[in-house]
């Protein structure tokens, strides 16, 4: 509170000269392209790998086993293999994976925002915003990430499990076997992809909210994509103040008065934080 109240401070008086006149919205900072696809590559990585295991394990069975190999022992090798994977841990991994991931989301962020800041008003807040820590931030997106990619991991050995075997059962041959396994590494590709544009949009509207909230700024205007994808909850908040410390209200004008959201059928929650949400927050700076 009192770093706060100090940076407000020194916010406020270097923005009286130069806020005359001027835009008072901020360009909104966007989500990070690189750290989405460094983060979609790297569970791609993690998911083939995972697949590679499995399938190499049944194939060495094929290779190896001169006399005819029976279904049972497929069906052992696989749950060998799954089991072993199962009985891994990868967190100390995935903890490195999501730093990496959050860090690059939270730079661009920083950086995005100083620029915006300075190009709007003419402020460096370079050295404000290098003190300005946002570790609960960094700490909880890297927490609920290596949750992510454990359960990647959990719903892959799952998911071969409820399948292949069912399938399997019915009489399955060892070259579709291999061709489940990889299908079932592409479902989870599947997913993980959407999880990684997922996060990245919704760690960097983390981001901004703390960013914006500790330096004073509680008012944003949402801004929508505007296509066809966008859910008629989030259009409606098109262009509309909103409050990060209130988000079931809205005004249409200006700030003059607040409305409940329920009363359009809007969206309760920022920008980004529905999910595979594209809209954008755009800091409205107000003396
Ligand atoms: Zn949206």
């Amino acid at each position: 509170m009192q770093l706060r109240m100090i940076l407000e401070m020194e916010i406020y008086s270097l923005l009286q000269n130069s806020l005359q006149g001027r835009d008072r919205f901020l360009p909104s900072t966007t989500p990070s392209k690189r750290a989405e696809v460094y983060y979609r590559r790297a569970l791609a990585d993690f998911i083939r790998t995972m697949v590679n295991r499995i399938t190499t394990a049944l194939s060495k069975k094929n290779l190896t086993d001169a006399v005819a190999i029976s279904d049972d022992d497929y069906i052992n090798t696989l749950i060998e293999v799954l089991a072993s994977i199962a009985g891994e841990r990868i967190e100390e991994k995935a903890k490195i994976l999501a730093t990496r991931f959050v860090d690059k989301i939270h730079y661009q962020n920083k950086t995005q925002f100083t620029r915006n800041f300075q190009n709007a008003f003419g402020v460096d807040l370079t050295s404000i915003i290098e003190q300005e820590t946002l570790a609960d931030t960094l700490a909880l997106a890297i927490d609920r990430n290596v949750e992510l990619i454990t359960s990647i991991k959990n719903d892959f050995i799952n998911d071969i499990g409820s399948n292949v075997f069912t399938n399997y059962k019915k009489g399955f041959r060892h070259g579709e076997l291999i061709n489940e396994i990889r299908e079932r590494g592409n479902v989870s590709y599947s997913r993980a992809k959407l999880i990684a544009r997922d996060q990245t949009a919704k760690i960097n509207a983390d981001f901004e909210e703390e960013r914006n909230k500790k330096l004073g700024f509680d008012i944003y205007k949402w801004k929508g994509t505007g296509d066809a994808r966008e859910r008629d909850s989030h259009r409606v908040l098109n262009n509309m103040l909103c409050k990060y410390s209130d988000p079931t209200v809205y005004s249409d004008d200006e700030g003059k008065t607040w409305k409940k959201r329920s009363s359009i059928k809007a969206f309760v929650g920022k920008c980004g934080e529905d999910y595979q949400c594209r809209c954008l927050a755009i800091p409205y700076i107000k003396l």
